[in-house]
């Protein structure tokens, strides 16, 4: 019963001052890093309460990239990640040689579960990347001790955590080495592609900004505006091309500017769902701590135990009604690449394992309306109820 138009799972927000933004970057001449990336880096930094280093990516896998070798990680060490996430947090580690050591997750959160994480650790750990999933934070006071007692960096992948607090902290302002985030067209603001790599160390900072571009000890725009010839660089090591255009900055300060109450309509989204959605056979996603922020990235939804169509019938029966839906995610140890490479099985990982046989993501962006969720909580009912 296809009636009104289909619902997308997500849709990025873009208004008129968006555009106006990107027309302006493209007639000014300068398209490439320039005076546009370097406002959204310092009011980014402003919006996280300032004291932090950002550096503008091209996507927020550049940007966990150049942490990790910044970090030094390299052939023969080991990163603790979680199984349930995105390919991107764990592909960086081998972009470097290093190993990629999957932990399960919490049940009820699904973030990589704490107690899980020691026993992953051997003489070979050198950091660990806790993923804030669907935008809700890690158990961070857990983490950093296990980190402190071992000698472990911390590089949070913060892709779903723009803005989302722990214990009142926003992301971006824990004591990690470093947080990277997503600007993805799908995330809590876009630049189209683009990420921002977050830190206080100064050293990992001045790493991160030479090989953000090609290892040369300063960029381009510095090189067409300050007093040493304009023809003169030094390249001090074989960097990488990762940095954002102009016309991304522009875009993502636009975003930034309107991310407040885009985190409004999120949350208004997100307590109608869980109000509505609660008498249904469904295990309902976690809420943040009372205090604390979740971004609502995602709103992920689990089948309870006895409910009388699979996870593959809903996501059918679903898009029958003209509404997208996703998966996040099919677990890395299930994943051809990652199962092979390390002899994985779902033995391994039965929490992750079991929240995957039964999950779904709804859609939840904020150019939703409300009659397209009444839509979206009418069709779970007739599926479910
Ligand atoms: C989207 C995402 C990334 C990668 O972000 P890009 O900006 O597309 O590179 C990394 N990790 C997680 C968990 C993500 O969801």
């Amino acid at each position: 019963m296809n009636t009104s138009a289909f619902i997308p799972f997500a849709r990025p927000d873009i208004g008129e001052e968006e555009i106006a933004a990107v027309a302006h970057a493209m007639r000014s001449g300068w398209v490439t890093t320039g005076p546009e990336t370097r406002a959204f880096e310092q009011e980014f930094g402003d919006f996280l309460g300032g004291g932090v280093q950002c550096i503008a990516v091209n996507s927020a896998t550049a940007g966990l990239h150049l942490a990790l070798e910044a970090m030094g990680i390299g052939p023969g060490d080991e990163v603790i990640a979680p199984t349930l996430t995105f390919t991107a947090t764990t592909e960086v580690i081998r972009y470097l040689g290093a190993d990629p050591v999957l932990v399960d997750c919490d049940p009820f959160t699904l973030n990589i579960d704490p107690c899980k994480i020691e026993a992953a650790i051997t003489p070979r750990t050198k950091a660990i990347m806790p993923v804030h999933y669907g935008g809700l934070a890690c158990d961070m006071d857990r983490i950093f001790a296990i980190a402190q007692k071992y000698q472990l960096r911390v590089l949070e992948d913060a892709a779903h955590a723009l803005p989302t607090t722990w214990k009142g902290t926003l992301v971006g302002q824990l004591p990690s080495d470093a947080a990277v985030f997503s600007f993805y067209a799908n995330k809590t603001m876009t630049t189209g592609e683009g990420g921002m790599v977050v830190t206080k160390d100064e050293a990992l900072a001045a790493r991160m900004k030479v090989m953000r571009l090609h290892g040369i000890n300063r960029d381009a725009f510095d090189r067409f505006t300050s007093k040493t010839p304009a023809w003169y660089y030094e390249i001090v090591a074989p960097g990488f091309k990762y940095n954002m255009t102009d016309m991304a900055g522009a875009l993502g300060r636009v975003q930034l500017k309107r991310l407040p109450a885009f985190l409004k309509r999120r949350q208004q989204l997100a307590q109608r769902y869980l109000e509505a959605l609660k008498e249904l056979p469904l295990i309902l996603p976690a809420d943040a701590p009372a205090g604390d922020v979740h971004s609502w990235h995602l709103f992920v939804l689990r089948l309870a135990e006895g409910a009388k169509v699979t996870r593959d019938e809903v996501i059918q029966q679903l898009s029958d009604a003209g509404i997208g839906t996703s998966v996040h995610y099919v677990p890395l140890h299930r994943q051809p690449y990652w199962r092979d490479r390390y002899q994985l099985t779902p033995e391994m990982f039965p929490e992750a394992d079991k929240a995957y046989q039964s999950m779904f993501s709804i859609p939840l962006f904020t150019a939703m309306s409300d009659a397209e969720q009444e839509r979206i909580i009418a069709a779970l009912h007739a599926i479910l109820g």
